[in-house]
C-alpha cells in the first residue's frame, strides 16, 4: 500500500475509444480534475491511449501491446467505450477490447451501482425508486463469456461453454461480502445488515449449483451479512417490480450483462450508469453503454456515466493509496452531479428532454464550481 504523501499525482491511462467515446470522455477527464484540485487531491496525469474499432483500423490491432503496457503500470484505467457494429473480424465477431483488458488483467469484479437521487428522470413512479441504492457485481472474466472455453460452431449446430470457478466464484463472493459489510457500516446506526444475493439458475445448470454451494462455503466468514439466493428470472422481475429490496447482489457474467442494463433503465438510461471492473492489482472505471454509434459526434451523449465512472475512479484510488483529500474529491464530484440533476430541470436528450453532451457538463461543472 502506497502512502497518500508518496505521490502529488496519480496515472490515468485514458482509452477514449470509438464513437461517442471521446465525446464524454473530454469533459469527464476536466471534472475529474477539477474535483481533485478543489480538494486539494493528487492531480490525474492522463495519458491518452490507442484502443477500439477505429484503432484496428489504422494500427491493425484493437488494443496495441505498448497500449496494455502503459495500462498496466498506470495507478487507473479510465475507458470510454470501445467497438464499431461496421468494424470486425474475420470470424464476424465485433472489437471488443474492453473485455480482452478484463481477462488481460483479471477484473473479475465489474461493480455496477444502481443508484438514484431527486431530479433523476427515472421510469418507475413509486417515489422509493427515486433513491435507489443497489450494487450489482457482475463476475467479468469468465461464465459465459470465458476465453478457455471458446464457442464451437459447425455447418449444423454452435455451441457456447460455460466456465464457473472455484477460485473465480470465491474471490466474487468475498469481494461482495466485503462491499455489503462496507455498506453497512456506513449505514450504522440503523440497523440495516448488509445484505448480499447470489443470483443464479441453480435449479436447472449444475454449474451455478456449484458457484451457489461455493457461495454459501464463503458466507460462513461473514455471520454479520444475510446471504440469500434468487433465480436470474424472479431477480429481473424483482429488479422492475421492487428495486429498493435489494442491496448487493452478484451474479455471473452474460447474466450480469443483462441486468446491469436492466439496472441502467432504473436510472434512467444506459447514459446515468457507471462502472468499474475491478481485480487485484487494476482496475478499469468505464461507463455501462457502449459507442453508442447511433447518436455518436452530434453531441448528444449523456456524459453522466462516464462522470459518475470518473468518481468511483476517485473512490478506489482514495482507498488504494490511503488518501483522504482523493476521497474528497469523489465526494465532491459526486455531490456536483446530484445538484446538477436536483432541480429536475437537466434532462438529457436520451430521457426526452433537449440537453445534449455540453449542457449536461456544463451543468456539473458549475454545480462543481
Ligand atoms: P455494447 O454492447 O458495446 O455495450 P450496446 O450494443 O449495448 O453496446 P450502446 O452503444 O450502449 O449499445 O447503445 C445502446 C443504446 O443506448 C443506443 O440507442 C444508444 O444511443 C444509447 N446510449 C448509450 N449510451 C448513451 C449515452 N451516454 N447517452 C445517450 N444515449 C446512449
Amino acid at each position: 500500500m502506497f502512502e497518500a504523501g508518496d505521490r502529488d499525482f496519480y496515472s490515468i491511462a485514458v482509452f477514449a475509444g470509438d464513437g461517442i467515446g471521446p465525446e464524454v470522455m473530454t469533459p469527464a477527464k476536466a471534472l475529474v480534475a477539477r474535483a481533485c484540485e478543489k480538494a486539494d487531491a493528487p492531480a490525474p496525469q492522463f495519458e491518452d491511449l490507442p484502443g477500439g474499432a477505429g484503432t484496428y483500423q489504422t494500427l491493425g490491432s484493437a488494443l496495441p501491446a505498448a497500449s496494455i503496457d502503459a495500462a498496466r503500470t498506470a495507478d487507473a484505467i479510465f475507458l470510454s467505450a470501445m467497438g464499431d457494429p461496421t468494424v470486425r473480424y474475420p470470424d464476424g465477431t465485433e472489437i471488443t477490447p474492453q473485455i480482452d483488458l478484463r481477462m488481460e488483467f483479471g477484473l473479475f469484479a465489474g461493480v455496477r451501482p444502481v443508484r438514484t437521487f431527486p431530479g433523476m428522470p427515472v421510469p418507475l413512479k413509486d417515489p422509493r425508486a427515486q433513491s435507489l441504492d443497489i450494487v450489482l457485481i457482475r463476475e467479468s472474466t469468465e461464465g459465459l463469456f470465458s476465453p478457455d472455453a471458446p464457442g464451437r460452431v459447425s455447418e449444423d449446430e454452435a455451441r457456447e461453454t460455460m466456465l464457473i470457478t472455484r477460485s473465480v466464484t470465491r474471490k466474487l463472493s468475498n469481494f461482495g461480502f466485503e462491499v455489503a459489510r462496507a455498506r453497512a457500516a456506513k449505514r450504522s446506526g440503523t440497523g440495516q445488515p448488509g445484505r448480499l444475493t447470489c443470483i443464479d439458475k441453480a435449479n436447472v445448470f449444475p454449474a451455478f449449483a456449484f458457484m451457489r454451494s461455493v457461495f454459501d462455503e464463503c458466507a460462513k466468514q461473514y455471520p454479520d451479512v444475510t446471504a440469500d439466493h434468487m433465480y436470474i428470472d424472479a431477480a429481473a422481475l424483482n429488479l422492475v417490480k421492487r428495486p429498493w429490496d435489494f442491496d448487493v447482489a452478484i451474479t455471473e457474467n452474460m447474466f450480469g450483462d443483462i441486468l446491469s442494463d436492466l439496472g441502467a433503465a432504473l436510472m434512467g438510461g444506459l447514459g446515468f450508469a457507471p462502472s468499474a471492473d475491478i481485480g487485484d492489482g487494476h482496475a478499469v472505471f468505464q461507463p455501462c453503454h457502449g459507442s453508442a454509434p447511433d447518436i455518436a459526434g452530434r453531441g448528444l451523449a449523456n456524459p453522466t456515466a462516464m462522470i459518475l465512472s470518473g468518481v468511483m475512479m476517485l473512490e478506489w484510488l482514495s482507498v488504494r493509496f490511503e488518501c483522504p483529500q482523493t476521497a474528497d474529491a469523489a465526494h465532491l464530484l459526486q455531490a456536483a452531479v446530484e445538484e446538477a440533476y436536483a432541480g429536475g430541470t437537466l434532462i438529457p436528450t436520451e430521457a426526452g428532454g433537449n440537453h445534449g453532451t455540453q449542457d449536461v457538463a456544463d451543468a456539473i461543472a458549475r454545480a462543481l464550481g
